[in-house]
This record gives C-alpha cells, sequence and structure tokens, in this order.
C-alpha cells in the first residue's frame, strides 16, 4: 500500500515505471474493488482493425495525430496480453518480423497493434487487451473484421438477490442485484416476527417489528394480527370471583358425599312390637329404634304377604284380609327384626 500511495504522487512515467513489474494484473483488479488503487480508463477512441499489408497479421490501429495519441500510446506501452474470443492470449513480442500467429507487437511511434493472425470466427468477436494498470479494453470485432466498437453495453445474464447479472459477452458483472423474494411466511420469537429471503443461499430478512394487535384472554394469549403468532401474557382478573367459583363447586359435590361417610351403622334394630293382631282395614305404625343410639342408618319395612298385610315406608301397616304374615325391618347393612301380623 506503501508503495502504491507514494506511486500516485510520481509522474506518469515513473508511475508506468514503478507499476510494471511488480503489481500482477490480478491484483490490480483486486485493488480496484477495494478502492486502493484506481485504474485508468483505456482509450475511447475506436481503433480501426484490419490486415497488415500482404500480411497473415491484423492491424489494431489508432489515429497518429490527435490530442489523446500520448494517452494511447502510454497505454499501449503498458499492454500485457491480447485475447480474441477468450483464446490463449497473445504474448509480446518486440519484433514485428519474428512474429508468429500467437503474439502482438505495440508499435508506439505508429500508434498501432500488430497481432496474429488468429481468425475472428464469430459473427461479433471479443478482443480483450489487458495493460497494466488501466481497465480492460473490450472490442467488439465483426466478421469482416472491420466492424470495430468499443463494447460498453453489457448483456444478458440473470441478476439474482445475492449476485448482480454477468454479461455474456464480456463476463464482467453488471447492474443491480435482483430484489428479495420475501413471499408471506414471517418467522418470529416472542416479541417480534421478520420475513426471510426464499431464495437459496440468502440469509437477507426484513426488519424485526413488535408484534401487535389480538386481545389476551385469561386462558389464551395475543394472537398477533400480522403473522399469526401468540405473543405476550394470559390477561390478569381479579383472583376472587376465580376462587369462589371453585369452592362453589365443592360445595356442590361434599353434601353428596359426607352422609356416606358419616353413617354410623347399627348394631341392632329394636321394634316397639313382636307381634301385632289388627283387623281388617286397620293401621298401626312400627317404630324401629337402632342402637347405638347415634347410627345413622335408614330402616326399611317389607311385608312377607302384601294381600294379608301391607306396610309403608316409613312402617305403617295396614291390614289387608285374614290371615298372617311377617314385616322385616332391616337397615342397609343387614340388621334386622321381625314383627308378626295376625289379620282377622
Ligand atoms: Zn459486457
Ligand atoms: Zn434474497
Ligand atoms: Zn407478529
Amino acid at each position: 500500500m506503501r508503495k502504491i500511495s507514494s506511486v500516485i504522487m510520481a509522474c506518469a512515467m515513473c508511475l508506468s515505471m514503478a507499476v510494471v513489474g511488480t503489481v500482477a494484473p490480478q491484483v490490480a483488479v483486486q485493488a480496484e474493488e477495494t478502492a486502493a488503487v484506481e485504474l485508468k480508463e483505456a482509450p475511447k477512441e475506436t481503433p480501426t482493425l484490419d490486415k497488415d499489408f500482404g500480411y497473415e497479421w491484423y492491424l489494431i490501429q489508432y489515429p497518429e495525430y490527435t490530442a489523446n495519441s500520448e494517452n494511447t500510446k502510454s497505454w499501449m506501452e503498458k499492454i500485457t496480453s491480447i485475447k480474441v474470443n477468450d483464446a490463449e492470449p497473445y504474448t509480446k513480442v518486440d519484433n514485428k518480423f519474428l512474429m508468429k500467429e500467437d503474439t502482438f507487437r505495440a508499435n508506439v511511434s505508429m500508434v498501432n497493434i500488430t497481432i496474429g493472425n488468429k481468425e475472428f470466427t464469430k459473427d461479433t468477436n471479443k478482443v480483450v487487451i489487458s495493460a497494466e494498470g488501466y481497465k480492460d479494453l473490450v472490442l467488439e470485432v465483426g466478421k469482416d473484421y472491420k466492424t470495430v466498437a468499443i463494447h460498453t453495453k453489457h448483456t444478458g445474464g440473470t441478476a439474482t438477490c445475492t449476485k448482480k447479472a454477468v454479461c455474456e459477452f464480456c463476463g464482467e458483472e453488471y447492474g443491480e442485484y435482483a430484489s428479495h423474494n420475501y413471499g408471506d411466511k414471517y418467522e418470529s420469537d416472542g416479541t417480534y416476527h421478520w420475513k426471510k429471503c426464499q431464495n437459496e443461499g440468502c440469509d437477507a430478512t426484513t426488519e424485526k417489528e413488535a408484534h401487535k394487535g389480538g386481545e389476551a384472554t385469561t386462558t389464551k394469549r395475543a394472537v398477533c394480527e400480522v403473522c399469526g403468532a401468540e405473543y405476550g401474557g394470559l390477561k390478569q382478573e381479579d383472583p376472587k370471583p376465580a376462587d369462589k367459583t371453585t369452592e362453589d363447586k365443592k360445595d356442590d359435590t361434599k353434601p353428596a358425599e359426607k352422609p356416606d361417610k358419616k353413617t354410623v351403622k347399627a348394631k341392632k334394630v329394636i321394634v316397639n312390637k313382636k307381634c301385632i293382631v289388627l283387623k281388617k282395614g286397620k293401621k298401626v305404625k312400627l317404630k324401629a329404634k337402632l342402637k347405638p343410639a347415634n347410627a345413622t342408618e335408614k330402616v326399611t319395612f317389607k311385608s312377607s304377604n302384601k294381600k294379608v298385610a301391607k306396610v309403608t315406608k316409613k312402617g305403617v301397616v295396614k291390614a289387608v284380609k285374614k290371615g298372617k304374615c311377617k314385616i322385616t325391618v332391616k337397615t342397609a347393612s343387614g340388621k334386622k327384626a321381625v314383627v308378626k301380623v295376625t289379620v282377622k
């Protein structure tokens, strides 16, 4: 870098001497990309192309006396290689008459370049002239080798979001990147949503934006109206009403459970009568007691013959017709007493 910056201070001639042989063309191109060294423009005048008199060689000819002649000559002195249609480059020779088909000679005093006899076979042929410290000069040469234009308009190739289009003629990248393909799908985290480029090999994302909209309830978080992701916390409610409802539920279930659990079984059933005599159509009520006294079992009454005497759930016996039967007084756990009934 130090060498290059000092070179920039120096005069053009010194520059040419200093740069030749110290900086390879590829290094110079890289330097251009980092803007450390600015490559000079190749001559902007369009040369003519012809065959060199009766010889096989082609001649790239610049006008001899123009305001740009000196610049053109400086450039010609720095030419390192010439390529036609990407073929092996011509190499520089000093003596025109010892030229071979794959060599060139820059005749600075005549402002022309003699190149070997490779044919121009395509409709539009590419001639690339590289010179030390200069941008490549790219010429479009017709099949007749007489139609010559400087290639300035890049064409073809397809730009993507990660790579610019590559000119089909000169191989240089040009134009702008294609726009990213963000699609409809959002990516999200707990706070933000964003989109990611769908194109392969592209990591581009849109700017992160905070989730918005939607409403949290006590059981469901808010749903972002843009990306559909849940975010934030649940809605906080006054805790008292919630507690009451759960207590109410408990109260509903407890009473049903209590009697079962707290039933005290009887060890014995005692009925106030052991045998009764009734006239047809008469009633009498049996009273059943349980022991121990705190026993809470219910008792049932059952007649052995309902045609003789019936008994209600509460122990009321009704004489139906003449005969004998038994009323059994029984607890759920199986303790029982028997009352003999005679109907007269
Ligand atoms: Zn191009
Ligand atoms: Zn992309
Ligand atoms: Zn969102």
